[in-house]
């Protein structure tokens, strides 16, 4: 999608650190980190909100906190972690293609 961060990261027109990527999802190290570990699950379809989604993008992201959950140790995650998606202008979304925050590899802040 024209004008899309992490569509542009997708296709490689922006650098960024890939820590795992497939056919449906991609998983990068957030440029501007909110913990020790914090990456970002991003679906290659471009869907702005989760508001919208449909059924198969909503089962996606089900699969990748599946998958997640797999991959702890490789993401440096095994003490536990939060998945956050902010949707919206009330929870500060910046970048408008759904993605889930990973965040963990500290004890994090009671939310
Ligand atoms: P949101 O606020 O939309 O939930 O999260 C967007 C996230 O994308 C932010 O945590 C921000 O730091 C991250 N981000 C924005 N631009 C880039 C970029 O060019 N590269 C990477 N790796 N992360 C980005
Ligand atoms: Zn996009």
């Amino acid at each position: 999608m024209e004008d899309c961060v992490f569509c542009a990261i997708r296709k490689g027109e922006i650098p960024s650190t890939k820590v795992y990527e497939d056919k449906d999802f991609m998983i990068i190290k957030d440029i501007n980190p909110q913990a020790k570990v914090h990456l970002l699950a991003i679906p290659t379809n471009h869907v702005p909100y989760l508001d919208i989604m449909t059924d198969d993008g909503a089962a996606l992201l089900g699969k990748i906190i599946l998958k997640i959950s797999k991959m702890q140790e490789e993401l440096g995650i095994t003490d536990g972690y939060r998945l956050v998606v902010n949707q919206g202008d009330n929870a500060g979304q910046t970048v408008n293609h759904v993605h889930i925050h990973i965040m963990g590899g500290e004890k994090l802040k009671d939310i």
